[in-house]
């Protein structure tokens, strides 16, 4: 396993930790309203890397995998914080990383948006609007 391309990652109460071994091949953003629901927000940020490079670090008892009945759809996540992990996709030939389970800066950058025409019509709207470094003692004024 090569040091210098591993990718650390873990969900959102720390008790699921696992490393990447093999660099991502592709980094895109999903739109689409399967990614939409599973995420509860407006898309979804996925790496895409070789399905044998995933290696549980801690909590892997913790993991509960959901495949969608009639489509081609899966997530994994921590059964206690709820936070999406890597997946190996349904048809089993990648990984899924969600990005924002990264403990640190992915070594590719986003080259795709995709589903674009399922993307909610609020999400443009949204990404123009005010921005704030924390949480704004006066949001509701605005
Ligand atoms: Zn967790
Ligand atoms: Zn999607």
């Amino acid at each position: 396993m090569s040091t210098s391309k591993t990718l650390n990652g873990s969900c959102l109460c720390g008790a699921v930790s696992y490393c990447v071994s093999q660099a991502p091949s592709q980094f895109y953003f999903c739109h689409c309203e399967q990614c939409q629901k599973v995420t509860g927000s407006s898309f979804a940020a996925n790496l895409i890397a070789p399905v044998d490079s995933i290696f549980w670090q801690t909590g892997e008892e913790l993991l509960t995998h959901f495949d969608h009945p009639s489509r081609a759809f899966s997530k994994t996540f921590c059964s206690l914080c709820g936070s999406g992990v890597p997946h190996v996709n349904k048809s089993k030939t990648s990984l899924v990383i969600p990005a924002g389970s990264l403990d640190e800066r992915p070594t590719i950058e986003p080259s795709a948006n995709l589903f674009i025409k399922e993307s909610p019509e609020w999400l443009p709207k949204g990404l123009s609007a005010s921005k704030f470094n924390a949480y704004p003692d006066n949001l509701n004024e605005n």
